[in-house]
């Protein structure tokens, strides 16, 4: 291709998206955009100022002075480090209300369009095969059974000293599956011309390997 691509990965939760695309990342030495985690971001931003999802005008203006960027696989909020922050249950419920506003998304939608304009990445969210980059040269939908997907999402949860009952993770999950798919802007929903996978049997490995098999032929 020896020009710039876009790798969308759409899906719910758990599915697995960020470990692949950080694995694609990491294989074609391009850069990976986590949109969740901006979203996570501008929630834990108004959980810290003490905003509530219905002052509309209060985060508009939050948002004029919010400063989002990614370096060395770290999530920067105004200049601090809050990737471990951020992945919480609370900020997960959070995050899940807060994409529904318009005044939120036009901003990271805008701020995604930027970062994967002049070069190389790949990107995952609920939105990117279908309206942060429509004409993505590569574009994945991944999914996973709810009770593999909660069961994936305890284990980090433990891995990061979160002990929480795992039919709590399980609910969680159904509620943002719901949120995301219903929201009346942008919702979850599979690009006509992505390419699905069930990672609920696979390996990393094997998913990776699926998607570099489609990606590499065409650079
Ligand atoms: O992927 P992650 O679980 O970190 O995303 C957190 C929340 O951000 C999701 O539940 C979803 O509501 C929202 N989101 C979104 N659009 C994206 C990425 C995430 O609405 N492109």
């Amino acid at each position: 291709m020896g020009k710039i691509f876009r790798i969308a990965i759409d899906g719910p939760s758990g599915a697995g998206k960020s470990t692949i695309a950080k694995r694609l990342a990491l294989e074609l030495a391009i850069d990976y955009i986590d949109t969740g985690a901006m979203y996570r971001a501008v929630a834990y931003k108004m959980m810290s100022e003490g905003i509530s999802v219905d002052e509309v005008d209060k985060i508009k203006s939050m948002l004029e002075s919010t400063h989002i960027d990614f370096a060395k696989g770290e999530t920067i909020l105004d200049g601090e480090i809050i990737s471990d922050k951020i992945r919480t249950p609370e900020i997960s419920e959070l995050a899940s209300d807060v994409s529904a506003l318009p005044v939120v998304r036009e901003k990271l939608v805008k701020l995604q369009r930027e970062m994967g304009k002049r070069k190389s990445v790949v990107m995952d969210g609920r939105d990117i095969g279908t309206n942060v980059f429509p004409d993505a040269e590569f574009k994945f939908f991944l999914t996973a059974s709810v009770k593999e997907r909660a069961r994936r999402r305890w284990n980090q949860l433990k891995e990061m000293g979160k002990e929480i009952d795992i039919t709590q993770v399980e609910a969680d999950i159904i509620k943002r599956d719901h949120n995301d798919s219903t929201r009346k802007i942008n919702p979850l929903q599979k690009a006509k011309d992505a390419v699905e996978l069930d990672s609920t049997t696979l390996s990393i490995k094997e998913v990776t390997d699926f998607i570099l098999n489609i990606v590499r032929p065409s650079l």
